[in-house]
């Protein structure tokens, strides 16, 4: 199957336009690989051909490589995975190198054709690494297009020559952005930063191309790592200026991933490394440290669940099969404050009229205000145009009259958290919307199933629970009542797919999936806290695990009455069943001296005026005694670590969570779960259930019953298996 078409024109200058049949992007593929470079080889040996555009048949570029591809190599490659690996990322050196030298004479750097890359719009990953390689980079002046290298975000880092052209072709504290931080741009900011050559209309893309290609010499296309007396641009490592710049990234680099992610580190080696040899050498090394990340089981979980089951879950794989299209036409958010605007916007952002409504007209403008802020934000930072700005806010319309919301095919409930007032306002919108309509409550801890119990249909009752800021946070949890049909579902599942956000389907359990996992994990730090383990060890502890956020901080940003207000809840639904716990007589005591987190500027941590940060409140000190004798590093990581993953474990064994996949896209997206790992279970795979058992026994003979290793993680060590291995999508399938 051709995915490149080859045409040459009268001048003698060959087009290659990548066109993937069936697809509305291109990703490259091994085959595509391969006939790329069979294309390359016939315009060098074609004596009519004078130079060549590579360019797409499509609105852009390309989006990458098949990350697929990339995580079934390993499998692919035999008794010596890592052999294949490398020979496998050599045959994309051979490719991209091919095209650089263009068939120029090795001594002279005479002779070669020229060959520029020709980009209509986005270029990712290896769809720009294949242009990096290129003698000129040209991109039409799409405002949508995103141009960049984010390998990084999924675990890996750009293993096609990218890391090393570019660390060649800028100094490195440019690239920094770029390599270390998956930075994309636009084709103007790309221009800007030296990431690209030129930006022109796009109808001009291809008469630019083949111009530049007419008029280039010997000399415009050699890449300066070829031509004599090279020098790495900010300075090699042992030039005084690069020097600085490497001890500075390589700290930088720690900060920042805490240790936990092998790929930066591994990348900032292939260019330490490869800045002291030729540029032949230095890609071998890059294919090295390339090979090494791919052979880490980290960078496959992350790959697994970043990238295959996440794109999976949004392109609807728990959808309920045999219902139509249900993607939203008009939508009713009740209640403006805090997360209703932040639905509503979301949701006029990609072009759904919405109905905003709250008590009266002042609190619903409110609303407006809020909106109109974020979007303001985003004009500062020229992400929107003042007329886009004015197009979303022109979706909304704020209301305090109920019957505004006729024609509302779904609703999002999101006033205040009270029962009372929820089934109020659910009575008062249905008496306004059409049988056909969804109802979709937003609430963070009441049963999905009782709230329904307002409605006139639960069958068409839902839980949408966004996370804050909605605009910022890309996992919605989607809670299934007792009662909720199939339709509610869809209809859950197409409105997170047309506001671009990610899905997981959970059953209704206290807590739901992502708020029950991490409360256990914020009171075993405070519990700590209250054994006398040194707060500091806590919190770091924590951030050495990757997590965004030490438990005591966390508790400070969730804000100490909401905690409190949540223990008080769990006390009343409970009842007799309910155990005190040391760490909620902390959060009373802070609660009492009106030490409120982050928003009151004084917490767990102390703040100042501004509200930033200075450290650990000494007060803690003074309250609760640091113990003479600390636990190792490693103790108080397990405690963290097992106490989010054993609750992720429980909500599958409960059917909360019907899909591992979601329970490890839900971890890091909705609460920051140590990414590097690819989520609980994909966690517990990697260390693998006879030890993850070990853990669990030790932590509960010395910590108590809430270790416990679950039945089914003992059933997997003893038999062998693991998570994935048992539950994963193929089983499932299969099953
Ligand atoms: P908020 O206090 O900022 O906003 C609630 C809004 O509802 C207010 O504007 C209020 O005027 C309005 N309201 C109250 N009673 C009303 C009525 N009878 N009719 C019309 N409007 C009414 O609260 P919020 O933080 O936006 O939370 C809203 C819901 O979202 C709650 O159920 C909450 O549990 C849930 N939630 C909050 C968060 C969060 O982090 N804040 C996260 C997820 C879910």
């Amino acid at each position: 199957m051709a995915e490149f078409n080859y045409d040459v024109d009268a001048d003698g200058i060959a087009t290659i336009t990548w066109d993937l049949p069936g697809k509305s992007m291109n990703v490259l593929s091994l085959e595509g690989a391969a006939e790329l470079e069979s294309l390359v080889d016939k315009l060098l040996a074609d004596d009519a051909v004078k130079g060549a555009v590579i360019t797409s048949g499509k609105a852009d570029f390309a989006g990458g490589m098949d990350l697929n591809v990339i995580s079934r190599m390993k499998e692919m490659a035999g008794d010596n995975p890592a052999q294949g690996l490398f020979d496998g990322i050599m045959s994309f050196h051979r490719l991209t190198r091919k095209i650089e030298r263009a068939g120029m004479d090795a001594k002279t750097n005479k002779g070669g054709k020229p060959i520029v890359a020709a980009l209509p719009g986005t270029a990712l990953g290896i769809g720009f690494e294949i242009p990096l390689s290129c003698h000129r980079i040209i991109a039409a002046d799409n405002p949508k297009a995103k141009i960049g290298l984010p390998e990084i975000l999924v675990g890996i880092f750009p293993g096609a020559g990218g890391t090393t052209r570019l660390s060649r072709k800028l100094d490195l504290m440019t690239v920094s952005p770029f390599l270390m931080n998956g930075k994309l741009s636009d084709p103007q900011a790309a221009k800007r930063a030296g990431l690209i050559d030129e930006v022109v209309p796009a109808d001009e893309l291809l008469s630019a191309a083949k111009d530049w290609v007419k008029n280039a010499t010997d000399a415009d296309i050699v890449k300066p790592w070829d031509q004599k007396g090279f020098k790495m641009p900010g300075g090699a490592p042992y030039h005084p200026a690069g020097f600085m710049t490497y001890v500075g990234a390589s700290a930088m680099i720690h900060g920042k991933t805490q240790g936990v992610y092998p790929a930066a580190k591994a990348m900032l080696s292939a260019i330490y490394e490869g800045a002291q040899v030729p540029f032949d050498t230095a890609i071998r090394i890059e294919a090295r440290w390339f090979t090494n990340v791919l052979m880490n089981p980290s960078s496959s979980a992350m790959i697994k669940t970043l990238f295959t089951n996440k794109t999976a879950l949004e392109k609807g794989a728990n959808r309920p099969e045999g219902i139509a299209d249900m993607a939203v036409k008009k939508l009713g958010v009740l209640g403006a404050g805090m997360m209703g605007a932040g639905v509503a916007f979301v949701s006029a952002r990609v072009g759904i009229e919405v109905v905003l409504l709250d008590r009266d007209q002042a609190a619903a403008d409110t609303g407006i205000a809020t909106i109109t802020g974020i979007l303001d934000q985003g004009v500062k930072r020229k992400k929107v145009t003042a007329e886009q700005k004015e197009q979303i806010l022109g979706r909304v319309k704020a209301t305090a009259d109920y019957a505004d919301l006729k024609g509302c095919d779904l609703i999002v409930e999101a006033v205040f958290e009270d029962m009372g007032v929820k089934a109020g306002v659910t009575k008062d919108a249905e008496a306004q919307l059409e049988t056909s309509a969804i109802f979709a409550t937003n609430t963070s801890t009441l049963p999905i199933t009782e709230l329904a119990k307002a409605s006139r249909d639960d069958s068409r009752y839902i839980g949408i629970h966004f996370f804050s800021p909605v605009h910022k946070m890309n996992l919605v949890e989607i809670i299934k009542g007792k009662k909720t049909g199939p339709e509610a579902v869809a209809k859950a599942l197409d409105f997170v797919r047309q506001i671009k956000k990610t899905p997981i389907v959970v059953n209704d359990e206290r807590f739901f999936y992502a708020n029950r996992c991490i409360l256990p994990y914020v009171n075993e730090g405070i519990t700590m806290l209250a054994e006398g383990v040194e707060p500091a060890l806590i919190e770091n502890a924590a951030k050495l695990l990757g997590m965004p956020l030490g438990p005591l901080q966390l508790a400070d940003e969730v804000s100490i009455d909401l905690s409190v207000k949540i223990v008080k809840a769990t006390q009343a639904a409970l009842g007799d069943d309910y155990k005190g716990t040391q760490a909620e007589d902390i959060l009373f005591k802070l609660f009492d001296e009106g030490r409120m987190g982050r928003k009151s500027k004084s917490g767990f941590y102390s703040y100042d005026d501004k509200g930033k940060r200075t450290g650990l409140w000494q007060g803690l000190r003074e309250n609760w005694p640091v113990a003479d004798e600390q636990p190792d590093l490693i103790t108080v990581q397990h405690r963290l670590a097992m106490m989010q993953v054993l609750e992720a474990v429980r909500a599958f064994e409960d059917g909360v969570l019907e899909d591992i996949r979601e329970g490890d896209v839900g971890a890091i997206l909705g609460w920051g779960f140590m990414p590097w790992s690819g989520g609980p279970f994909s966690w517990l795979d990697i260390i693998g259930a006879p030890f993850a058992v070990e853990v669990c026994d030790q932590l509960t003979a010395e910590y108590g019953a809430r270790f416990t290793t679950p039945d089914l993680l003992r059933k997997l060590a003893k038999d062998g298996d693991s998570f994935y291995g048992r539950f994963g999508p193929d089983t499932k399938a299969a099953a």
